[in-house]
């Protein structure tokens, strides 16, 4: 489900934005938000502490020097790393994010491991929950042995429903276990109240990535529903269907998925918080076909008064096909998405062609990822805050919580001195503007306070059944803040997640633990890899409260328009320039970037590292400039860091899927993109006008 939170790279899920996409999808986890620290106004050194810059963690075996820096910069400052990390057969990418992930994985298993074996922990304890967890995810002769059975109740509850209001209380106990069936429900902050929490329902119910997966009319998006069908059909056979009644059944549910993706709006679409905010009271609800009152009871939260219907449309269109479509149907829908959002914990025939439809025919993924790591991603969607305190302890020593938090003050400083000066920008909406920026709050590392796990019980299996009380757990946890204030404490992503978000109602930036490594962060590295790694990175969050969607809310996050309708226009018209350069992007023959869709993102990138290379100039002039080193200046090695971080080959199938998906550019687009408007860049490594990554003075795009 869309949300109002961007992460640096991911699936985007909730209130919040992130920083990059490939990681996510791939893993498709859960998704899981310190207290607020004010900004300090003063401008802190960073890597003060280091008497001399380092070559630390940078390679130059990781260029392509064949290439000129000034014709394609990402492959001049990632070729070489991209030609010795080939593509690993369980990847649908590999890049630095992987690398990372890959890394940080490790350590979790080695926690995990240790925790699976020590059968002396208290029962309750956090350290038996995620021993127990992960034994029995990795108790493969217990999975292999149950097949099937351990779904074989609620398979048999769908198989009794009779009548619509049995549906409606399939649908709300299957909410509960974590399956997605028909719509989703959630928790988030009001949009205009952003201190109380509302329940939220939004478009859902697919079982492919998305609604235009169900509508292209192109000839690879007919092979894929063709090779949908097949995939369901296979399923309900390992389910114990005949081969003729699984072949009608699948048909069946790409017909009723069909009529649901028909009514469904676009990403772009959903990128509209104004277009997606209709809160409504139980009578404006109220439909013939289905009682919001009763699932609300089914759910176990009867007291819900008041709900934002992201997508009306979708609701009032849902309600007629719940008549039109006969139970029958409903029946065998309800069942692939249970079977669906099960397989990866039932036995390995299950797996392996869940594996073969969502792994390699969306994602051209060869092999299945090994079970050790399934089993790693899987406690961390479930267990996250358990595992990563456990996490942070091996991986987050206090003084790096310090130094990045002394980064951040340094790019805020930046950011602050551009608002004031920015040439654009009216007086009224600049004070705006800085009231917005000095109200942002900062998470680093891991939460201050860990959440409490006392209500989810885990046991050493069945496998399945962990994750439907995990799944049943977040579900009464996130929908038992309906009504209340919000808790400012939690946070979204885990601690080992090697990702950073900008969430829009709190108007606060968030870096776990897990992206503050190398290469992205390393306090033994000079100022210039710092500055161009984990420094765009922070830059990219904060200019999301000023992107396109995040500009419409307020300092207290609240969606209200604070800007003059003369600023607005300047805003506009810059943002249009971004937005027409990714639309110029070639992803393959026949597709192009949606500059609309990762509009976004996009403005976050060039006003991300615009921000980092401000802020490292002022460290440039807190003290000498540091010599060359391996050959570059501190200049071209801020801009070989950014480079860096985005080093990634994907497999085509993905790039298609991410390009359709995913508000983040592909990678390579997203590194040039930045470079190709920045001034700074083409002086640092002596481009001319003409080269690749020059564009023209009229063309360039700079908004902050
Ligand atoms: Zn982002």
């Amino acid at each position: 489900m869309l949300g109002r939170y961007k992460e640096l790279s991911g699936m985007t899920v909730r209130v919040v934005r992130i920083l990059s996409l490939a990681l996510a999808a791939l893993l498709a986890g859960a998704l899981l938000t310190v207290r607020s620290v004010p900004w300090t106004d003063r401008f802190i050194r960073l890597f003060g502490a280091v008497a001399e810059a380092r070559t630390h963690t940078f390679n130059a075996s990781d260029l392509d020097t064949t290439c000129d820096p000034c014709q394609d910069f990402f492959q001049f400052a990632t070729g070489g790393w991209i030609k010795r990390h080939p593509i690993r057969p369980s990847y649908a990418s590999w890049g630095q994010f992987n690398a990372l992930q890959d890394k940080n994985q490790r350590v979790l298993r080695a926690i995990l491991e240790d925790a699976a074996h020590a059968r002396n922990a208290p029962p309750g304890s956090n350290e038996q929950k995620i021993g127990a967890f992960y034994a029995s995810c990795m108790d493969s002769k217990q999975i292999e042995a149950d097949g099937i059975k351990p779904i074989e109740p609620e398979l048999g509850r769908i198989s009794g429903i009779q009548n619509l209001e049995q549906l409606q209380d399939e649908v709300a106990r299957l909410h509960s276990l974590g399956v997605r069936a028909l719509f989703a429900f959630e928790s988030s902050q009001d949009d205009k109240d952003s201190s109380q929490m509302i329940g939220s329902a939004h478009q859902g119910g697919l079982g492919l990535p998305d609604r235009d997966y169900y509508l292209d009319q192109d000839d690879r998006s007919k092979q894929i529903r063709d090779q949908y069908v097949q995939h369901v059909a296979k399923m309900f056979q390992l389910s114990g269907d005949a081969s003729d009644v699984a072949g009608s059944q699948a048909r069946g549910v790409l017909a009723v998925e069909t009529q649901l993706a028909q009514v469904s709006k676009s990403r772009v679409e959903l990128r509209d918080p104004l277009g997606n905010y209709h809160k409504m009271n139980l009578a404006e609800l109220r439909t013939p076909e289905f009682s919001w009152e009763e699932y609300f009871r089914a759910i176990g939260f009867a007291d819900i008064s008041e709900v934002n219907v992201g997508q009306p449309e979708f609701f009032r269109a849902l309600s007629r096909e719940l008549t039109s479509v006969p139970i029958a149907d409903w029946r065998t829908y309800l069942r692939w998405h249970l079977i669906r959002s099960s397989a990866p914990a039932l036995s390995s025939q299950f797996v392996d062609e869940d594996f073969n439809f969502y792994g390699t025919v969306l994602t051209g993924a060869i092999e299945n990822q090994p079970r050790w790591k399934r089993c790693v991603v899987s406690a961390d969607s479930n267990l996250g805050e358990a595992l990563g305190q456990k996490y942070v302890e091996r991986a987050l020593p206090p003084e790096a919580k310090i130094r990045a938090k002394a980064l951040v003050d340094n790019l805020v400083a930046a950011l602050r001195s551009d608002l004031q000066t920015l040439p654009w920008m009216g007086d009224q909406t600049r004070r705006e503007a800085l009231a917005k920026l000095a109200a942002i709050t900062l998470k680093i590392g891991y939460p201050d306070q860990w959440r409490d796990y006392s209500a989810f019980q885990v046991d050493r299996g069945p496998y399945v059944e962990n994750l439907q009380r995990g799944s049943g757990f977040e579900f009464r946890r996130e929908l038992a803040q309906i009504g209340k204030p919000v808790d400012r404490t939690q946070w979204e992503m885990s601690p080992p997640t090697v990702n950073a978000y900008y969430d829009t109602n709190m108007n606060e930036i968030v870096f776990p633990a897990g992206i503050l490594q190398p290469p992205f962060f390393d306090a033994k590295a000079d100022d210039a890899l710092n500055y161009g790694g984990i420094g765009a990175v922070i830059g990219h969050e904060m200019t999301h409260g000023f992107d396109d969607e995040g500009s419409q809310y307020d300092a207290q996050g609240n969606l209200r328009d604070w800007w003059t309708p003369e600023d607005r226009k300047n805003f506009e018209e810059r943002a249009a320039c971004v937005q027409r350069q990714f639309d110029g992007f070639v992803v393959a023959p026949g597709i192009h970037e949606n500059g609309k869709l990762v509009l976004g993102e996009s403005i976050a990138d060039l006003g991300g590292v615009t921000i980092a290379h401000m802020a490292f100039q002022r460290a440039l002039a807190e003290r000498p400039a540091p010599a060359k080193i391996d050959g570059f200046t501190p200049e071209q090695r801020f801009f070989l860091s950014w480079a860096r971080v985005w080093a990634t080959i994907a497999r085509p199938e993905f790039e298609r899927q991410q390009t359709h998906t995913d508000p983040h550019p592909l990678p390579r687009f997203r590194t040039n993109a930045v470079v190709m408007n920045l001034p700074e860049f083409a002086k640092s490594f002596s481009c001319q006008a003409g080269n690749a990554m020059v564009r023209p003075a009229e063309q360039r795009c700079r908004i902050w």
